[in-house]
């Protein structure tokens, strides 16, 4: 395609504009006053900047001569961030140089876009801004008229993957695991975090021990042996690799999952009580209900119910009532459930007064008339006696990890469509800080 004389007429004024508002500092492109046009491309409206790129050149980059010609133009589309919200592109028109003396035919060349490359530096740049952010790739292609490949290009060319330090792990590591992407080869991923900071440091595809092991035995043993506090999910079975690889470690469980452990548990019991009333008889269906609707009430502590205040409370015919006047009412459904809720209470009390020992106590003599199956869950507790004492000791809590699994969650939701675990490690890393653009 050849350029029209108007085009290669450079107007001073309008070039100055083009360039400050699409950020071009490259001297050799150049506008003409018909620069700007709006034409209909794939039956969308987009911005055009028609632009010229030349300059003089002295050597053949293949021979080194210096018998150079110019002839034609060849022109290329570059697609460039969008302007109020209309795709824009620059129509350059590149200088085509051909070497008499070797036959050696290029284009001129800009910083403003790669060679081969019709995306341009700017755009990929407000890309890899982007995937800082909590927005899904989806969401950033959509934004500026690219493919969800293209993003992915991104990601890939503006970050790179951190590489292992072997001589750094944070002193007082939690760790826990989450369901990954569909390429992961273990059914769940892996993370570690730092417990003094929260940051996440790392995420693996796999927890399988061995893996685990391969992965941690990377680092130094001095690194490895300075890990003391090692905060971990109750049901994890990761208990032989920790004490492989971290000689020092004392391994303690979240205390959040303690309690989950004891709600869950109790939670059964409330279940088990609205079994036995289903469809036995109406005044039992209604007490179904109210076991049914006012599950926060029964599950929360007693420390936290209120006693004073009146609220409306539907399925008791709309009659102002405190919370507690609630939970004696559903208390009172089902004996064996109460005996079961002033067991579940204490523990909680002495769980959250930290005191191991009052915990342990009540453990360890249970009422003989508590429900089997809740006596089961409750005494399960002691397989774990060592690392829940020591997860009261401890002032870590996995709730940063918590917080960080949200985070997690969160980029997993709005990342909808991760193709690959690598792409959501890098995405993970970047909002962390720990990847850079480079
Ligand atoms: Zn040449």
């Amino acid at each position: 395609m050849s350029t029209s004389k108007n085009t290669r007429e450079k107007d001073e004024c309008l070039d100055k504009t083009i360039k400050q508002l699409l950020n071009i500092k490259d001297a050799n492109i150049r506008f003409s006053k018909e620069a700007v046009s709006k034409e209909k491309v794939n039956g969308r409206m987009t911005n055009i900047f028609t632009g010229i790129l030349t300059y003089k050149i002295d050597r053949c980059p293949q021979c080194g001569f210096t018998n150079l010609i110019r002839h034609s133009y060849k022109d290329s589309w570059i697609q460039l961030i969008p302007y109020q919200e209309v795709p824009s592109y620059l129509h350059l028109f590149k200088q085509r140089f051909r070497c008499k003396d070797c036959g050696h035919t290029f284009s001129a060349k800009t910083y403003y876009v790669a060679e081969n490359c019709y995306i341009s530096q700017p755009l990929k740049f407000a890309i890899a801004i982007d995937l800082k952010k909590k927005i899904s790739m989806k969401d950033i292609a959509k934004r500026y008229f690219v493919s969800s490949k293209t993003v992915e290009r991104v990601l890939d060319s503006f970050f790179e993957e951190p590489r292992l330090k072997p001589n750094f792990l944070p002193q007082h590591l939690l760790i826990d695991e989450f369901k990954g992407t569909k390429d992961c080869e273990g059914a769940m991923c892996f993370i570690i975090s730092d417990a003094d900071t929260g940051k996440i440091v790392d995420i693996l595809d796999d927890r399988r021990n061995f893996k685990l092991q391969a992965y941690f035995m990377r680092f130094s043993f001095e690194a490895r042996k300075r890990v003391t506090p090692l905060v971990m999910d109750m049901n994890a079975a990761y208990g032989a690799v920790t004490k492989i690889v971290f000689p020092n470690a004392k391994v303690s469980i979240d205390r959040f999952h303690v309690i989950q452990q004891l709600t869950r548990a109790f939670n059964k019991q409330r279940i088990q009580a609205m079994k036995q009333l289903k469809k036995r008889d109406s005044q039992a269906m209604k007490d179904y209900r109210k076991l049914k609707k006012y599950w926060r009430t029964i599950l929360k502590k007693s420390a936290k119910i209120n006693y004073t205040s009146f609220k409306q409370y539907p399925l008791f015919q709309r009659k102002y009532h405190t919370e507690s006047e609630v939970l004696d009412h559903l208390l009172s459904i089902n004996e064996q459930l109460r005996e079961n809720y002033e067991v579940y209470q204490d523990l909680f009390t002495a769980f959250d007064a930290k005191d191991a020992k009052a915990f342990f106590e009540l453990v360890d003599h249970l009422p003989a008339t508590l429900d089997a199956g809740f006596k089961k869950a409750i005494l399960y507790l002691n397989k774990h006696k060592r690392a829940i004492i020591n997860s009261l000791d401890f002032p870590y809590s996995n709730g940063k990890l918590e917080g960080k699994n949200n985070l997690i969650k969160v980029i997993k939701r709005i990342a909808f469509g991760f193709r690959t675990f690598r792409h959501l490690r890098m995405r993970v890393l970047i909002q962390q800080n720990i990847c850079e653009i480079i």
